[in-house]
């Protein structure tokens, strides 16, 4: 016996420590339909096999897709949601459903009762990157005026963008914690080495800068005290 459900958690147990992309279209029934992956770490282009597929098969499916975790700020993981080539396929082909799986967390995008409206994809474009410009300037603000952490910004800012463009546009957005996983990513502390910090920081005109700087130096001298035997890594620059 097979549903949905038991095929994408099977599916999710799989893909969601892999560091290359896989993606899978199972339809309504848990059936999969095809797999796919192009051996890299980003980018499966699923256009084409949908194309062999009629609109009611594709209406009644979900693609599920793993994002690797192979970005780091430091030893800060970057987390992405959903993309805006995602979430434009999700709507453009109609689909019941497409979900995201990385070893933290399950992005799922699903179409409400309504239909997910005319899909435009320039449209649609537009406002994605115009409210990924607005929410990372208000984050990067926050991170210089010591109010968010570098952390926080790179697990959230995809979702947050996710999730205020889905509810723009009344689609169906969730993020959960991924209960499969068994590779646990640290999401506390910061260590980042001068090299580490973003340009956007370093070349900011923030009167903030140079504590927030100073801030990341002493975490770092704290772990190379604790362990000298890196200090021969030691990058930031003499005071
Ligand atoms: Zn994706």
């Amino acid at each position: 016996m097979t549903s949905l459900t038991d095929t994408l958690k099977k599916i999710t147990m799989k893909i969601d420590n892999l560091d290359v992309e896989h993606g899978y279209l199972v339809n309504s029934s848990g059936k999969i339909l095809f797999k796919t992956t192009d051996n890299k770490e980003r980018n499966v282009w699923i256009g084409d096999k949908l194309a062999n597929l009629t609109s009611n098969v594709i209406t009644d499916s979900t693609f599920i897709h793993n994002h690797p975790v192979n970005y780091f700020v430091g030893n800060i993981p970057v987390l992405s949601s959903l993309s805006v080539n995602d979430l434009a396929t999700n709507a453009a082909y109609d689909m019941n459903a497409t979900i995201a799986v990385d070893p933290v967390y399950i992005y799922t995008v699903k179409r409400p009762k309504s239909g997910y409206g005319k899909f435009v994809n320039r449209t649609f474009t537009k406002y994605y990157w115009d409210i990924s410009d607005k929410l990372q300037d208000e984050m990067k603000k926050q991170i210089l005026d010591g109010k968010l952490n570098i952390r926080e910004y790179e697990e959230n800012l995809e979702h947050l963008v996710a999730k205020q463009v889905c509810t723009h546009f009344g689609w169906i957005y969730s993020r959960t914690k991924n209960p499969y996983s068994d590779f646990k990513i640290s999401l506390k502390g910061e260590v980042l080495q001068y090299a580490d910090i973003p340009k956007w920081i370093k070349q900011s005109k923030n009167p903030n800068k140079k504590k927030l700087i100073e801030s990341y130096r002493q975490k770092f001298m704290a772990v190379m005290n604790r362990n000298p035997e890196l200090k021969e890594f030691y990058d930031y620059p003499k005071k």
